[in-house]
């Protein structure tokens, strides 16, 4: 049986499906508060151009997160943490870096064998508190 919350499938880490190349994000941008470079959503991501190590990285660590919360819970609780970040901070941008699925990726992407080592639900530690020390 396909478990979703299976890190691991026969080849090693599981991995979203990625197209590069994309015009998606460079449309996306415009509708929203940052620049996107590539974008997750469901089982796919869409990158504008080739995928670096660290940024084929990040998007497996959202999909890792989305795969745990059965997509529509990431997607609702990505959109809440948006939304009180806004309302923190007034500003999309740093309203998006805060957001606790945002900092779990940006704090881990550098580190290509964080998926092997990984805790589900690990993006709960970055809830909360503004600093990077966690
Ligand atoms: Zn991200």
């Amino acid at each position: 049986m396909y478990n979703f919350l299976y890190y691991k499938d026969d080849e090693g880490i599981r991995e979203p499906w990625f197209f590069e190349n994309s015009k998606l994000p460079i449309i996306l941008s415009y509708l929203a508060p940052i620049d996107i470079y590539a974008i997750a959503f469901g089982p796919w991501v869409w990158c504008r151009g080739e995928l670096d190590e660290e940024t084929r990285n990040h998007e497996s660590i959202h999909y890792h997160q989305q795969l745990e919360l059965l997509f529509i819970g990431q997607w609702i609780l990505y959109v809440f943490y948006w939304l009180k970040g806004l309302i923190t901070y007034r500003d999309g941008e740093i309203a998006y870096r805060q957001s606790p699925f945002e900092r779990e990726a940006y704090d881990n992407d550098q580190n290509l064998d964080y998926l092997k080592t990984r805790k589900p639900y690990a993006w709960r530690n970055y809830r909360g508190t503004n600093n990077d020390s966690t």
